[in-house]
């Protein structure tokens, strides 16, 4: 069965990048009915925090990622790592070097002057362990094919070959006995069964590294598959000011993480022309077959349109709660239970327009918000005299109404404007913005009908002064 994982280093939040390599990873195992794992690559103890270790973890949970099994730590693993290390020399596959700083220093500079490319020339290779100094403490480093190539067959980029030249004898093992990155990952991968490493192609040069490691072990290769990174809407990196975000700073900006989920798909993964995938779909059609090759670029305007047709789709009363804390820190104080009640009510109207849930909690804010309302520079020019004389009428023509139904309030006011000889807006636009300080909103005589007859006239009258 197929084994994935994700396997973030803790040394920041989980940025989107990570979160679309977490998100191919676990659609891959959940349609193959495999499993998807979690490894903290916490090797690096002055770089990696709980924090992080955290926030990676919220981000998988916001995003709907759940892994198989618990977590595991890369850190607690060292001992094992070490184990295989020397397993290596015994094997004669590996090798102690006991070059001391200044030497691979000297190695770098005279390489630096020749013009070569830095590596280690492998001077410990064959030299025998009785010409080690005393007191120095030796790294291990793999012997590594010094001829050949090295063939990767990948299953996004396809056939990518090294010559096995190019690449020097690496550290397995540093002077500390605390593994290198490189021989941590393969004995992990290994360990816990990997069948698929999907990454992102910045690993490329990694991976035919940690090639020769599985070789020198005699161990089974899992299939790799590098997904081309993400950039900007301009083509290069992704900045800051381009997406390249944590994925809570998404949550912090209103979107919904099945609107993220879809997003990030859709971001090098195509199928056909679809561009609203469910989460359901995705699990069937998934496959590495239809990664795209070429960088794809981050597009807000796209992740906006998919985050409003899914708030469209969202439940009112989850809508609420995701808009309820924006709303009270705006009012600086908790909703009340019959507010909670009316905003409840008032969502699907306030949810077709939408795009995130910022959008939601501003367009929102009317109907909660202190008395009388403060009316925005459109609203209050609609608040002239005329307007207001035509909203003094019809206070008292919806005092009496007996029916307070949009269906009957529409009615009324229709009758109330063609008496007059007046369009219908002319009469709606005053009232709208007489019920909710602004020119946008929700139909109006719904938002009427929602407010009640005593909140709508309170209203009227307010705004008619
Ligand atoms: N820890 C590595 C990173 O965060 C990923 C290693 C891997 O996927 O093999 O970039």
């Amino acid at each position: 069965t197929v084994v994935t994982r994700f396997a973030p280093s803790p040394t920041g939040f989980l940025h989107i990048g990570g979160g679309r390599t977490a998100l191919f990873n676990w659609l891959y195992a959940r349609n193959t009915g495999g499993k998807f794992l979690l490894r903290i690559e916490d090797t690096d103890r002055q770089r990696s925090t709980q924090a992080a270790v955290d926030a990676i973890i919220d981000g998988l949970q916001w995003l709907g990622l759940d892994w198989d099994g618990d977590g595991v730590s890369q850190f607690e693993r060292k001992d094992r790592h070490a184990e295989v290390a020397h397993q290596m020399i015994a094997a004669g596959k590996a090798y102690r070097c006991y070059c001391s700083p200044e030497e691979l220093e000297e190695m770098r500079a005279a390489q630096k002057a020749a013009g070569q490319p830095m590596r280690y020339d492998g001077r410990w290779r064959d030299r025998p362990e009785s010409d080690a100094p005393a007191g120095v403490a030796p790294v291990i480093r793999l012997k590594a094919p010094q001829e050949g190539q090295t063939v990767l067959n990948d299953l996004v980029q396809g056939e990518v070959t090294v010559q096995n030249a190019q690449l020097d004898d690496l550290i397995l093992l540093r002077a500390d006995g605390t593994p290198t990155y490189l021989l941590a990952v393969v004995v992990d991968d290994h360990d816990m069964g990997v069948t698929h490493v999907i990454r992102g192609d910045d690993h490329l040069t990694n991976t035919f590294r940690q090639i020769q490691i599985f070789n020198s072990m005699g161990w089974d290769l899992p299939r790799f598959g590098h997904i081309p990174l993400i950039h900007g809407p301009d083509g290069a990196k992704l900045s800051k000011r381009h997406g390249a975000l944590g994925v809570d700073a998404y949550r912090d900006m209103g979107y919904l993480p099945e609107a993220v989920r879809n997003y990030l798909l859709r971001l090098g993964w195509s199928h056909g022309d679809d561009e609203i995938i469910s989460t359901e779909q995705a699990i069937e059609w998934f496959n590495l077959e239809s990664i795209g090759r070429s960088p794809s670029r981050f597009d807000f305007a796209k992740l906006e349109n998919l985050n409003a047709h899914y708030m469209r789709l969202a439940d009112d009363s989850r809508l609420l709660d995701l808009a309820a804390p924006r709303l009270e820190a705006e009012l600086g104080r908790a909703l009340t239970d019959a507010e909670r009640d009316l905003l409840t009510r008032a969502m699907n109207g306030l949810k077709q327009r939408a795009r995130t849930v910022v959008d939601l909690a501003q367009s929102a804010r009317f109907y909660v918000a202190p008395q009388p309302l403060s009316y925005d520079e459109k609203a209050s020019a609609l608040l002239d005299e005329r307007g207001r004389g035509l909203l003094k009428e019809l206070a008292a023509a919806f005092a009496a109404e007996t029916d307070f139904t949009a269906a009957a309030l529409e009615a009324q006011v229709r009758g109330f404007a063609e008496a007059r000889g007046e369009k219908l807006g002319k009469v709606a636009q005053p009232l709208r913005a007489a019920l909710t300080g602004s020119t946008v909103s929700p139909p109006i005589f719904e938002v009427a009908e929602l407010l009640g007859r005593e909140a709508t006239l309170s209203r009227i009258r307010d705004a008619a002064g």
